[in-house]
């Protein structure tokens, strides 16, 4: 069970430091050490002018913030959201060192973020904000030391724009800079699926390790972005029965199982889920709490809380967004015997892709997609078992297993490594 700060309320930052507390006191890791892994190394903020397409000039603010360096390079997506705030990029930005060190690749936990609504701007006007934005954080960011990628609200053309600018500012082409970009200048063949495929490699693991069938799943999956779409599209290819899905306006809900590749070409000719003859639409309440096997949230934070996790009509909540459920949340899931497959191991396939698209882009040799898809479904199925085997062993749930094993990870490291001076 987790121990509960009384201060804890529904922010990611505080869910965050809940996690962490709680596995520190069981690793029982010293003073010194668990202060340090506390805290983030490094938090840049920056407000720059872009100017908009009617003439006027707006200042944005944005984030990039170097969580630990420990196990090596800063690794961490870009966040556009009117939500984004200091405190949310800094609880991303520990959860990828966490998640790192869960899947055992070599590097420490980034973020970054910019308050802006992505929907509210025009290509060109995301082009300014993403290509100033990239020179104001051009002092924190470099192939060796921190390397961005996309997460919520920004994609490979976001990535595009930071390399070029990156590239500008050297005078030749530094394809390393950032990951999750096209795969024309440098990105990686089966980047865009990875984290959704990862996200259904391990519930199918985690399926096969508790003897249900998987044959038989239904399959509920919260946001439709990168990773909700791609895991809806992996579910319904491995066979299991999809029988909802949601995006920001609202959901679907078919018990008989949604068609998910004519779903995906009736919402990219029709912008939404409306006027698909199949199915009921319902609201995203209804969703989290519709009934179904496993339960995917792959939208955004604090989604299953003290209001909400109550509510859960599943056996299995696999977390594709990073913390979706709140510390409470937890507890209640927990109580109700729903085994929560954690974000720092669920969705962890998008970084594991992105290390393999940066070890291709230092050596300039590129790998065919099998390639990556194998050693990704290897990488998820050992890491399951890493975390599958802490949680026995301490005798506690998987969420509490993961991040015990990556921070137990990430402080043997520092004490390897030793204190500087
Ligand atoms: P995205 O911007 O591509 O998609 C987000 C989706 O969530 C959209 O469909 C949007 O409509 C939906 N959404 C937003 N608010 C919602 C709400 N209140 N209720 C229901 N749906 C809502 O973002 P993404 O890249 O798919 O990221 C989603 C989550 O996964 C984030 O938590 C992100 O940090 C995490 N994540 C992303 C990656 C990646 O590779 N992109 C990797 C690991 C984790």
């Amino acid at each position: 069970m987790m121990t509960q700060n009384p201060q804890v309320v529904d922010s990611a930052l505080a869910t965050a430091l809940s996690q962490f507390d709680h596995a520190v006191h069981l690793l029982g890791i010293n003073g010194g050490t668990a202060a340090m892994l506390r805290a983030c190394k490094r938090e840049l903020t920056v407000n720059f002018p872009v100017r908009m397409d009617d003439g006027s000039v707006k200042v944005f603010t944005g984030y990039r913030i170097h969580h630990s360096t420990v196990r090596g390079p800063c690794k961490g997506g870009i966040r556009y959201s009117p939500h984004v705030s200091l405190d949310e990029v800094r609880a991303l930005a520990m959860w990828m060192t966490w998640k790192c060190a869960v899947v055992n690749i070599p590097y420490g936990g980034a973020k970054g973020g910019v308050i802006v609504d992505p929907k509210k701007h025009s290509l060109r006007e995301l082009e300014g904000i993403t290509r100033r934005y990239a020179t104001e954080i051009a002092l924190f960011i470099n192939p060796s030391g921190d390397i961005p990628a996309p997460d919520m609200g920004t994609n490979a053309q976001t990535m595009a724009w930071i390399m070029d600018t990156y590239s500008m500012h050297h005078g030749y082409s530094v394809p390393a800079i950032v990951t999750g970009k096209p795969v024309n200048i440098g990105g990686s063949a089966g980047r865009l699926e990875a984290t959704g495929r990862g996200v259904m490699f391990t519930v199918r693991e985690a399926f096969k390790t508790l003897k249900w069938d998987f044959a038989k799943a239904r399959i509920a999956v919260q946001g439709f972005g990168n990773v909700g779409s791609i895991t809806a599209q992996t579910a319904y290819e491995m066979g299991c029965t999809v029988v909802g899905v949601s995006d920001i306006e609202g959901g679907l809900y078919d018990p008989n199982g949604i068609n998910v590749p004519e779903l995906q070409a009736h919402r990219k000719q029709n912008g939404s889920f409306h006027g698909y003859s199949k199915g009921k639409l319902i609201s995203n309440e209804d969703l989290l709490a519709c009934e179904c096997d496993v339960l995917i949230p792959a939208a955004m934070e604090n989604q299953l809380t003290r209001s909400t996790a109550g509510n859960v009509n599943a056996r299995m909540v696999a977390e594709g967004a990073n913390g979706p459920t709140t510390p409470e949340g937890d507890e209640i899931l927990n109580a109700k015997g729903v085994i929560v497959v954690p974000d720092i191991l669920c969705n962890a396939g998008g970084v594991v892709a992105s290390y393999f698209e940066w070890v291709q882009d230092l050596q300039q040799l590129f790998w065919e997609e099998d390639d990556i898809t194998t050693r990704l479904e290897r990488i998820m199925i050992r890491s399951f078992h890493d975390v599958y085997d802490k949680s026995q062993q301490l005798k506690t749930d998987l969420r509490t297993g993961a991040q015990c094993l990556g921070i137990g990870r990430v402080a043997e490291a520092h004490i390897t490594r030793g204190l500087y001076p």
